[in-house]
């Protein structure tokens, strides 16, 4: 039993069965057995790969994005790149790289590292300190200074806590981690329906089907994008999830690639869940935002020229290097399937309301 189960099944013991997303922050983010707090989850020898971390092609595209959406902003200076969860500081070492073809940018530019991971802020600081950049880290976007921002994210929202509400004939009940007769972690339901429920349920939903999931997301981060597009800054969203929320669950643990029942060794597996990019939308534009897309990760790629890019590292590269570029260029645009990442993970911009179009959205907006 890992150290994090037996402090779950004491809170139990004391309060109860706890809400599915208490669990998920508590196996996420508890200070000292949380799955960020102790594991380094990326690369082969870890738990999941991120775009980021298949090529170096995907930061330095949001790295020219940035630049230009700068542009657009009308150049301010000084003016902050931030990026929420950045796991080892790959895409925005990427990026700073590649945004060097607008020096006026890289001058401008502060960058802020929002992270609550003390190991991962450490990955961060040897992938940045040469940059040539100010940086800060904070432990929150709440933390960043106001004033001219451009937000990255990508892989962060789908670690924030959901919380699980189960159709029921008598309403909506919320699920929860409790110890079943056996004695093990096990979900169940809370014994009443939840009340007030018409503020969060999207209104195609009300007539669900009993047992019906719907996964929601506390909107306290798209609140707060949403409050600073409304005072000139833009956000870019890069996650998996999806365009409108349905019912569903998404709820997964993942462990050396694979995936792992989410109540089995808390702390030690990632939990992640979809993300309804409805809902984060919707949140934002009611706190002042002009939202854009989501469009397909595939097609915000493309847009940007990753096809081109892809073709121009490889005049420079050998012979095994041209077909690493090729296979990380197939990945991360690949459509096949709804499981393939260009199109599970969409792309969505929180921006000020004066902003008609924004690169690679600009069909979309
Ligand atoms: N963006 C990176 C990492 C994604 S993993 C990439 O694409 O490779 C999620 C990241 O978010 C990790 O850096 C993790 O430590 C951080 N994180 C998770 N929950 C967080 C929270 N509540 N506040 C701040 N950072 C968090």
């Amino acid at each position: 039993m890992t150290p994090l189960e037996q402090e779950i099944r004491r809170l139990i013991a004391i309060d109860g069965p706890i809400p599915v997303a208490r669990y998920m922050a508590l196996c996420l983010g508890h200070p000292v057995h949380g799955y960020y707090r102790h594991r380094d989850p990326f690369g082969a020898g870890g738990d999941f790969v991120t775009a980021p971390e298949i090529s170096q092609m995907f930061g330095e595209l949001i790295g020219l994005w940035a630049a230009a959406v700068w542009q657009q902003m009308g150049t301010p200076s000084p003016v902050r790149l931030v990026e929420l969860g950045p796991g080892r500081g790959t895409l925005m070492a990427d990026a700073l790289r590649a945004a060097k073809v607008l020096p006026a940018f890289r001058a401008a530019l502060q960058v802020d590292l929002v992270e609550t991971s003390p190991h991962l802020r450490q990955h961060q600081q040897t992938a940045l300190e040469g940059a040539g950049v100010p940086l800060a880290w904070h432990d929150a976007i709440e933390d960043v200074p106001d004033g001219p921002a451009i937000v990255i994210a990508n892989e962060f929202v789908d670690a924030l806590p959901v919380q699980q509400l189960v159709r029921q004939p008598r309403g909506w009940h919320e699920r929860m981690v409790g110890i079943d007769a056996d004695g093990r972690l096990a979900f169940a339901l809370s014994p009443d329906p939840l009340p007030h429920i018409e503020r969060i349920l999207p209104p195609g939903l009300r007539d669900a089907p009993l047992g019906a999931v719907f996964e929601w997301r506390a909107d306290h981060l798209a609140t707060e994008l949403g409050r600073r597009a409304a005072a000139g800054s833009v956000a870019l969203i890069v996650d998996y999830g999806h365009a409108r929320s349905a019912p569903g669950e998404t709820l997964q643990a993942l462990r050396a690639h694979a995936y792992a029942d989410p109540l089995d060794s808390p702390g030690d597996a990632d939990l992640t869940a979809h993300v309804d990019f409805e809902a984060l939308g919707r949140a934002a534009a009611v706190a002042g935002a002009r939202i854009f897309g989501p469009i397909e990760q595939a097609t915000f790629l493309r847009r940007l020229g990753i096809a081109e890019r892809a073709a121009a590292l490889k005049q420079r590269a050998t012979e095994p290097q041209r077909r690493q570029i090729d296979a990380a260029l197939a990945r991360l645009t690949d459509t096949v399937s709804a499981t393939a990442m260009g199109r599970l993970f969409k792309v969505m911009a929180i921006a000020p309301p004066e902003l008609a179009a924004l690169p690679a959205f600009d069909n979309d907006g």
